[in-house]
Formats: C-alpha cells, structure tokens, sequence
C-alpha cells in the first residue's frame, strides 16, 4: 500500500532527510587513501547518534553498520570493516539513511578517493545526472516507469547499464514502502505518482553487464563481470508543485 504523508509528516521527513544528508556528506569529506570504510562508518554513526537520531540500517534486516560503502566494482550494500583501506583512484559508494522522530530520510553518493580515471569520472558524472533526469520525472499525474524510463535512457545513451535487481522504494515511516521505484521501465505504466507520495530514487549504474551478484555474505553486491559500478541518492516527495528533495542539507 502507497502511504500518502501529510505536509506536517513531510516536515519530519525533511529533518530526517537533512540528518542523512549531512551523515553523508561528512563521510564524503573524509574519503581519502588510507582511511578504511569502517572508520566512515563511524563517522556516520556518531553524527546521525549525536542528532538523537538513530542509523536506519544498522541492525535493519542483520546489517551490521550504520552505512553501506561499496567500493569501485560493489554495486551496494558493501559492509564497513577494517580491512577496506582505501586507495587512490578507487569510487566509494555510500549509502546512509537516518531515522528522526518517526520517519527516515535515505540518501546516496559516490565519492571520488584522490584523483580518479576520466572513465570512472565520467561514470559518476552519468549516474548522478541520471538521478536528476529521474527526479525530474517524477511529477503529480506521471507513472513510476515514466522515472525510471528518464534513468535508464540518459545512462544508455551514454553506453552504461542499469541495475535491474534492486530498485528504489517508497520512504516513510518504514525504511521500504511501496511502491518500487525501478531504474528502468516504461513511460506511462506503473503506479500514479500523487502528491504526498515519497520516494527514494537510486540509481545503480553499471560500466558493463548490468548484471550483478550477492557475495557469500549475503549483503555484498558486485558486478557480474567486475566492471565499475556507481549509486547517486535522493529522498523525495511528490508535490503539487513538482518534486521537492527531502535529503536536502540546505
Ligand atoms: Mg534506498
């Protein structure tokens, strides 16, 4: 079932979503060689804990960090740990959502560690533009595969692949709500888009297959021909007057 907010719950939605957003951008200041992904781990933890929020995915079905980071050919759901050090050259995907006064705010970025290829660069620069193009679609009277119609041609067209086996999702008070929010799909099918509707939008982007495989772990995502592969966030509700970004810092 789509749950529909009230403009009083999309305010709580927004301070979540600031929580995230600002979780995250700390955690992207800090990538640098060197730094291992357990300890942006612990600065997303301890920024989202200080805010009396709580991290929305530690413990959310077993995970056990407060962010998913998903280094260069990991699609998502990289989990923390001491041994990941970061290098020069490598992308750090992370994916950091908050929980704040009933609702959750879940927002993606990936991160540049010192200088990257021009090919990895223009990966990234596609991903996060294809993220918009799909924001941009996502107006009150559209369908959910008219946003992610918009993702899956601008990342084609430029010679990518979408991830077809995990989606974008409804954001509430549950981290998952209905409906799905495919990369990829058909203009004018799927569900209605209505105002008050809030969605996260997340596109995974692949340089090859889009096919992808979970490691043993369980969590870890890799691509199927271990290419690269980039995932840009946003939280946002469907308005009246056209899409409003709730993982918004400013
Ligand atoms: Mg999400």
């Amino acid at each position: 079932m789509i749950v529909l907010k009230t403009v009083e719950e999309l305010k709580k939605m927004r301070a979540a979503g600031r929580i995230s957003q600002r979780a995250l951008r700390l955690a992207g200041q800090a990538v640098e060689p060197g730094v291992t992904t357990s300890e942006l781990d612990a600065i997303v933890r301890k920024y989202i804990e200080d805010q009396g929020a709580t991290p929305s995915f530690l413990g959310y079905g077993g995970f056990p960090a407060s962010a998913c980071i998903s280094v260069n050919n990991v699609v998502i759901h990289g989990i923390p740990n001491e041994k990941t050090i970061l290098k020069q050259g490598d992308i750090v995907s992370i994916d950091v959502g908050a929980f704040f006064e009933g609702y959750h705010g879940d927002n993606a970025w990936t991160f540049a560690c010192g200088d990257i290829s021009d090919e990895a660069q223009r990966l990234l620069d596609t991903t996060r533009d294809s993220l918009f193009e799909g924001i941009k679609a996502a107006k009150a009277g559209g369908r959910i595969g008219d946003i992610g119609h918009a993702v899956q041609r601008y990342a084609e067209l430029r010679s990518y692949s979408v991830v077809r086996d995990f989606t974008g999702h409804g954001v509430g008070a549950k981290l998952h709500e209905a409906p799905n929010v495919p990369n990829y799909g058909t203009p004018g099918r799927g569900a209605a888009l209505m105002p008050g509707m809030t969605i996260a939008i997340e596109p995974m982007v692949n340089a090859g297959t889009h096919r992808v495989k979970v490691l043993r772990d369980k969590w870890t995502t890799v691509t199927a021909d271990g290419k690269l592969s980039a995932h840009f966030e946003h939280t946002l509700a469907i308005t009246p007057d056209g899409p409003v970004i709730l993982t918004d810092a400013d």
